[in-house]
């Protein structure tokens, strides 16, 4: 198959454009879909902001930074050659190991030669006479091409809180989503944490090891349940390459490609003594199982989810000595699952040791952070080190950040004020040749299962429009339309749709994200897969080419 350049597109008056398909970012979205589009013959520029592949692996390098999900569930499963190569450490991968294999996937496919590193993307701007697409980097450089795929992540766009006196503070403070390279010295000294999320839980049970004094700052306390991470012994990796098929066809079939399997039984079709027995069972198993492989009705029926809450609530109890810290610890204002569930290992016993100290916000707020330390209601506290835990702009934060405009100028940020709206989560009208990976209402969950699936349904797409000589495809406001009906009314019913979070569009840091929306698909992975195969064997006609 040989490139599409302007001459193939056959319009005549398109100039030369520097790339057939910008990609932006060179996380595992970005390299897979440049390992995909180069397969094609096309010529393609990655842009990738940080200086190395990696994306979330790259930035998020935190102390205690590691998967949640199990590791040889998470690596790309599209090369048998990389599957044999590569060894998994450890049941749940740290993020230094992630980024080896990061790093080896991009040297294995020889990727970087079309990486540009160091490039932020300030803009991306379509071309309605040319029907191009101009994206400039933040130092001015420009790139036309004629596709532009965004690979930017969910969760990508790191957000501060709005306090006063951030930049006040003396010593070494950062985002645990911006974390130095050369890292932060945090042995023996007095650091804070703000923010109890999956970040800042793994930070926490990380720095708490060896600091001097370790003081949390929790606003709203999330359930954790435990990670059960473990090595992976060299037997226990022949076995799960042996069975990589297995694994990941099941990846396919469960519902946001976890290795767990919703149990079909309802919370209340058992007696008491099964239900507890089946709960104990998950909570001493591993990773997401306790969330993924709940009974059906756990994240639907106000009353399962209770017991369950109830039921967690007592392991917290059980695990922190003292009763008014516990109580600090347990949700009041969600129940178990319907917020992101943080992973811990041994997260809450960090609570009783003798340097570490819970402040709550709800009673004791932030008033400003200090050149030394942070001001609460209550008092003044010293700090050597400010951690910030604070979160992302997620899902749609990454795509704001640039100034993304398609036909007729206008900017992807205003047609999402009221909430993202997209064909399938790749496309959206009115921005011709754009396609996203992992972007809003698209499949979600284990990540990496759905960034292939997403991949390969781009590239063939792209494929169907070069063998037909079409220069030019967008999602029609009809597909958008039923598409985002669809996602609202997968949305209905779930307790998480009730619930302050990333998941329901909030961020309290950011102007404008204050209202509760629907920015995540929660059908299942299959549904999904389902819908957008029907699409291309349907010969895209949900979609448009000029
Ligand atoms: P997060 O879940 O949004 O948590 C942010 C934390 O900061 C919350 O505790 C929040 O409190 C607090 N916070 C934010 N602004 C604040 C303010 N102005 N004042 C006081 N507290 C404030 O962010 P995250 O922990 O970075 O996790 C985000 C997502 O990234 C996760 O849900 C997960 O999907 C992903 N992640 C994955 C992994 C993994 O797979 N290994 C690890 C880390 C993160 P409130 O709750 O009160 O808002």
């Amino acid at each position: 198959m040989t490139a599409i350049n302007a001459a193939d597109a056959g319009t005549g008056e398109i100039p030369d454009l520097d790339f057939d398909a910008i990609v932006i970012g060179a996380g595992m979205s970005g390299m897979y879909q440049l390992y995909r589009l180069r397969e094609m013959g096309l010529r393609v520029r990655v842009l990738e902001s940080g200086t190395q592949v990696g994306g979330t692996w790259y930035w998020n390098r935190y102390p205690g930074a590691r998967f949640d999900s199990e590791s040889y569930s998470y690596g790309f499963s599209f090369s048998q050659e990389l599957l044999d190569e590569w060894d998994w450490n450890e049941h749940f991968s740290g993020q230094p190991e992630i980024e080896r294999y990061c790093n080896l996937v991009a040297d294995k496919f020889d990727l970087r030669r079309d990486i540009q590193f160091s490039a932020r993307v300030a803009s991306a701007v379509y071309d309605d006479d040319g029907g191009f697409w101009t994206v400039s980097l933040a130092d001015g450089t420009q790139y036309r091409a004629r596709f532009m795929i965004t690979a930017i992540g969910l969760l990508s766009a790191p957000t501060m809180p709005r306090f006063e006196g951030i930049n006040d503070f003396q010593g070494p403070w950062c985002h645990t989503g911006l974390w130095p390279k050369e890292g932060i010295d945090y042995a023996g000294k007095r650091v804070a944490v703000i923010g109890t999320g999956a970040s800042g839980v793994q930070a926490i049970q990380e720095i708490s090891k060896t600091a001097g004094q370790l003081t949390v700052f929790q606003r709203r306390p999330n359930w954790c349940t435990p990670l059960h991470n473990r090595p992976i012994t060299k037997d226990e990796m022949a076995e799960i390459r042996a069975g990589y098929p297995e694994l990941f066809q099941l990846c396919r079939e469960t519902a946001a490609c976890f290795i767990h399997t919703v149990d079909p039984r309802g919370t209340f079709e058992v007696t008491e003594e099964e239900r507890t027995a089946f709960w104990e069972e998950l909570y001493a198993g591993q990773g997401f199982g306790i969330w993924q492989g709940n009974f059906r009705d756990m994240l639907v029926d106000r009353e399962a989810n209770r017991l369950m809450s109830d039921f967690v609530a007592d392991k917290i109890r059980q695990r922190v000595n003292d009763p008014k810290v516990a109580d600090m610890l347990i949700p009041k204002d969600h129940g178990f699952g319907t917020r992101r569930v943080p992973q811990e290992t041994r997260y809450y016993e960090v609570y009783n040791q003798p340097n570490v100290k819970l402040v709550s916000m709800l009673e004791e707020p932030i008033e400003r952070i200090t050149p030394t330390g942070v001001r609460t209601s209550a008092q003044d506290y010293e700090f050597d080190v400010i951690v910030y835990a604070t979160g992302f702009d997620a899902v749609t934060g990454s795509f704001d950040r640039i100034d993304i405009r398609g036909t007729g100028g206008q900017r992807l940020k205003d047609k999402w004020a009221g909430g993202p709206q997209t064909f399938v989560g790749v496309m959206v009208d009115g921005f011709p040749n754009m396609f996203m990976i992992m972007g809003p209402h698209a499949a979600l969950g284990n990540n990496p299962r759905s960034i292939e699936y997403n991949v390969e349904w781009v590239r063939d797409l792209i494929s169907h429009m070069t063998q037909r000589g079409l220069p030019f495809t967008e999602a029609t406001p009809e597909s958008v339309a039923e598409w985002n009906a669809f996602v609202h009314q997968k949305a209905e019913g779930l307790l998480s749709n009730e619930i302050d979070s990333w998941m329901t569009g909030i961020n309290l840091n950011v102007e404008g994200k204050q209202t509760r929306t629907v920015v995540r698909y929660s059908g299942t992975a299959p549904e999904y897969r389902a819908k957008c195969d029907e699409v291309a064997a349907d010969g895209y006609q949900a979609l448009r080419f000029l």
